[in-house]
């Protein structure tokens, strides 16, 4: 039986990878029936809405989505697609590897770490007032002073709920692929009600999984050594700084939206830039693999962009429906493409302008031709 998976091109060069990532998925041999479901700004000039219903059906339909990058607008028009999809879905976890493979220009020798990202509330629930509005007045009339007349304001609610449910994916997302740390990331020095919320639920998890081995050493598990998955507790600022000297020390993170967000990128900055950094957005019943990286508007349609961050988020998606082999394939396909550096995108050259780089179809066929059944 064909996995049947909803795929959402995206704009920008979202369509052009969107098509590098298929054609690699599919030489990985694995029998993938592609829904395909346009969303973003042509849609919007077409339907008057980026997202569609039909879109967000055909996900709920198949559970399962790859999807290319949608823009959105700064200052006015409409709200993010992507914020959108991860609410209407209830994709609460968004799962962010930063892997360093050989042959990729960076100051580090090994990285390899997961973030995870509260995807559904923080600074990102969307509840916002202007300045001047009646509501900014009322949150100001109940803020004692604290806040000037004319501030416009962002609400960041954390709930004990949110908070319980990503740091359990998050040590779950551990022991299930053999990780050691997980670290909880947030200030609570400074939001003591919100952040420190995160922590106190934060604690509780980490005490369910003591002791708890991790699934992907059996050879352990069968010595009988016990292995806790350690917790440890950073501050983001400091955390910022223990990531760009010391990565190595650090495994699975786990943090609010906005933290997360920000450190994500980071991350990605560690292992190579956002050419080559996957993501997932998972809930208890669908999944939607897209990369980190944003629509990248000015190289549109130039064949010019990575695809490497799609075609990695095609490789956890492969892993999600279970396709082990196919996924190993893909992504041993990809470091070897990296490792020989030849037929790889500007953004992986030493010299951006260096004229041997190859466009983005170029470098998914040379995977595709990497690939053995
Ligand atoms: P961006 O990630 O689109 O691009 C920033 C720069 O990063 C690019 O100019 C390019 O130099 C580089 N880059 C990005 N992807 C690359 C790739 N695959 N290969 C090589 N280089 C790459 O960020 P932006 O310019 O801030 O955002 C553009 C639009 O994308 C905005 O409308 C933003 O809201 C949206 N966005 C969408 C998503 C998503 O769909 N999940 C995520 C982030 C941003």
């Amino acid at each position: 039986m064909p996995h049947t998976v909803t795929l959402i091109p995206g704009d920008g060069v979202g369509p052009e990878l969107a098509q590098a990532a298929r054609r690699v998925i599919d030489a990985s041999g694995v029998a993938i029936e592609w829904e395909v479901q346009d969303a973003g700004l042509g849609v919007m000039e077409k339907e008057g809405t980026p997202l569609p219903d039909r879109v967000l059906d055909s996900v709920r339909r198949n559970k399962v989505a790859l999807k290319g990058p949608i823009t959105t607008p700064r200052g006015g028009g409409f709200r993010s697609v992507n914020v959108a999809l991860r609410k209407a879905l209830d994709l609460y976890a968004c799962l962010r590897p930063c892997k360093l493979y050989p042959g990729v220009r960076t100051r580090f020798d090994k990285v390899d770490l997961v973030v995870v990202r509260e995807n559904t509330e923080d600074l990102y629930a969307g509840v916002e007032f202007e300045a001047g509005s009646a509501e900014a007045k009322q949150i100001i009339s109940l803020a004692a002073g604290k806040i000037r007349e004319d501030a416009a304001i962002s609400l960041k609610p954390i709930s004990g709920f949110a908070s319980e449910r990503i740091v359990d994916f998050a040590f779950r997302y551990a022991r299930d692929n053999g990780r050691r740390k997980v670290t909880a990331v947030a200030k609570d020095n400074i939001m003591k009600a919100t952040d420190g919320l995160f922590y106190r639920a934060a604690r509780e998890v980490a005490k369910r999984y003591e002791g708890k081995v991790a699934r992907a050493m059996p050879a352990m598990a069968v010595a009988g050594s016990d292995l806790a998955i350690e917790y440890d507790e950073w501050l983001v600022d400091a955390m910022c700084m223990q990531l760009v000297q010391k990565p190595e020390l650090y495994d699975v993170l786990v943090m609010p939206n906005l933290y997360g967000d920000i450190l994500s990128d980071l991350c990605a900055g560690l292992v190579g830039g956002l050419g080559v950094a996957p993501g997932a957005n998972i809930g208890d019943d669908v999944a939607l693999f897209e990369a980190i990286h944003g629509s990248a508007p000015k190289y549109t349609g130039q064949n010019k962009v990575n695809p490497t961050a799609l075609i990695l988020s095609g490789v956890l998606m492969l892993r999600h429906l279970g396709e082990k082999d196919a996924a190993d394939r893909v992504e041993k396909a990809v470091a070897a493409v990296i490792a020989e550096g030849k037929y790889v995108t500007y953004d992986m050259k030493p010299d951006r302008n260096d004229p041997t780089a190859v466009g983005t179809k170029e470098m998914a066929e040379a995977i595709a031709a990497r690939m053995t059944p």
